[in-house]
């Protein structure tokens, strides 16, 4: 069914969503601080609002992408949200979305937040994800509309989960790219090909070592920190010869060296016959 969709914020990412919705059949209005932005869009069907206000006024559901919540609530400040579904596609932190669900709750709005997996190429393709917060209601209210987009996933009721999903898979993406950024040092050193080694070797290795994840994850919920396989004594010694492998290879080792030390903090509070996901430990 085709809805009428206001999207504030036309950067890279506001102008793949809402082409996307164009493409799908949706009747779509955009808002853009500097208007020339939403000049393609409007060649494509899109109508043009004059204020982010007038768009919010046209379309049941409005959809924020901006630079951050600061900038998301100046854009909607000022316009009547009684009656309207906010949905916030902004990078943030589950705090600002508690607090601008609140604020627009308090404006007579409903508040959805949001936490876009994917770039803007992949908007609207196989392999993006769009992780949602808020009341279950709102979210099956517009779950159909939002499907082009990317495979919707709904969290749960607090707005702060979308959020706080993202920025942990974000982290266990900056994590993954520090291994590989040091791994390709140090291949790179010995003017070895690395992208041979990436495909053929590490790519490999790293989905072997992340399918133990889940067990691992078992182990923390339990607080049973138990192995049998590799303790970290052994990750200690282990991390040590690494080092110094880096410094006699001439690479730097500054992206494992938080690893390093947070094995030999445990290690030395008497943890070293545990094995690695009682780590988490030292990082509560
Ligand atoms: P862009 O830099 O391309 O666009 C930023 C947008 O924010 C522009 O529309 C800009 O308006 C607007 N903006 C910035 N400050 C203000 C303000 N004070 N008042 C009104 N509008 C403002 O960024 P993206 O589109 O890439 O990113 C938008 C959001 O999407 C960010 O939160 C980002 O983290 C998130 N995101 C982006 C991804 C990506 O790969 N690009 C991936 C996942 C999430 P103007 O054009 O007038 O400057």
């Amino acid at each position: 069914m085709s809805e009428n969709i206001a999207v504030l914020g036309l950067g890279l990412m506001g102008t793949a969503l809402a082409e996307t919705l164009l493409a799908a059949g949706h009747r779509v209005t955009v808002w853009n601080r500097s208007s020339a932005k939403a000049d393609a869009l409007v060649a494509k069907g899109a109508t043009r609002a004059a204020t982010a206000a007038e768009a919010v006024a046209a379309a049941p559901l409005t959809i924020v992408c901006v630079l951050d919540y600061e900038a998301a609530r100046a854009v909607l400040d000022g316009a009547d949200l009684a009656g309207r579904t906010v949905l916030n596609l902004t990078n943030g932190r589950p705090a600002e979305a508690r607090a601008t669900g609140e604020w627009v709750n308090g404006r007579g709005g409903d508040y959805l937040d949001g936490g876009i997996m994917a770039v803007p190429y992949m908007i609207g393709r196989p392999g993006a994800l769009i992780l949602y917060s808020g009341p279950r209601d709102v979210f099956d209210r517009h779950e159909a509309t939002l499907k082009p987009l990317a495979e919707p996933r709904h969290l749960g009721e607090d707005p702060g989960l979308a959020p706080l999903y993202d920025l942990a898979l974000l982290t266990g993406m900056y994590g993954q790219i520090a291994g590989f950024l040091e791994a390709a040092a140090l291949i790179a050193a010995e003017g070895r090909p690395v992208r041979e080694f990436t495909e053929t070797l590490l790519v490999p290795w790293l989905h072997a070592m992340a399918s133990a994840q889940p067990r691992w994850a078992e182990d923390m919920e339990r607080g049973d920190y138990a192995t049998e396989v590799s303790n970290l004594e052994v990750n200690r010694v282990g991390l040590g010869n690494l080092v110094i492998a880096f410094e006699e290879q001439g690479v730097k080792p500054d992206l494992l060296l938080p690893m390093k030390e947070i094995v030999e903090r445990r290690v030395a509070r008497g943890h070293g016959a545990e094995g690695l996901p009682g780590l988490i430990e030292e990082l509560r």
